[in-house]
């Protein structure tokens, strides 16, 4: 970022967001300015706590505050089933559905060609290591029905012959959204409870 402008530095860095395209950051911008001004000290706090505060898991690698995070660290929590979701907001969306007590394991991103994402750029060595110590003995796709994801799920399970796990995949029959953060929560839950082997 080349400019020395508070205003436009302000614009430019909202507009890398997702989503957001440089009139949307100016419009965020003025209004911070103006009516909004008194959230501005708010929100550099908020920001600074998650740069600050906010870490990975050495366990699932979900964000969090503590590490290992809450649910890796909560022994209630069935040991022996790991689902694996592309990112922290699948397990978001996962948990509010109440129908998985096992943990998680987030790859960080699907295999894509297209964006040149191998597996060494996912958490997948960290999957097998995971599984080496033979606590798991079912493991969970839980990918999106999208090309990525497909192929990420083909190519897990051909890895994953190599270890002594049970490897399911979410039921499918049912109107799967291309990203699982867009299924509602009966469709998840009916999802989860359908599993299938692969
Ligand atoms: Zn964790």
């Amino acid at each position: 970022m080349k400019e020395k402008n508070p205003i436009d530095k302000a614009i430019k860095g909202l507009a890398r967001l997702p989503g957001i395209g440089e009139k949307s950051a100016a419009r965020m911008v003025y209004w911070l300015l103006g009516e909004g001004r008194e959230t501005l000290p708010d929100l550099a706090k908020v920001f600074s706590e998650l740069r600050e505060e906010v870490k990975n898991c050495s366990g699932c690698g979900d964000y969090s505050v503590s590490d290992p995070c809450a649910v890796c660290s909560d022994s209630g929590r069935d040991q022996s089933a790991l689902m694996v979701v592309e990112d922290g907001k699948t397990v978001k969306v996962i948990e509010k559905t109440n129908s998985f007590k096992g943990r998680y394991h987030i790859l960080g991103g699907l295999l894509s060609p297209r964006f040149a994402i191998g597996p060494e750029k996912l958490r997948i060595n960290e999957l097998f290591k995971r599984l080496e110590s033979g606590q798991v003995k079912e493991l969970i796709l839980a990918l999106s029905s999208s090309q990525e994801g497909e192929a990420t799920s083909q190519y897990l399970s051909d890895k994953l012959k190599d270890f002594k796990v049970r490897v399911t995949r979410l039921a499918r029959g049912m109107p799967i959204a291309a990203s699982i953060e867009y299924l509602d929560s009966e469709s998840l839950k009916f999802a989860i409870g359908g599993r299938q082997e692969v």
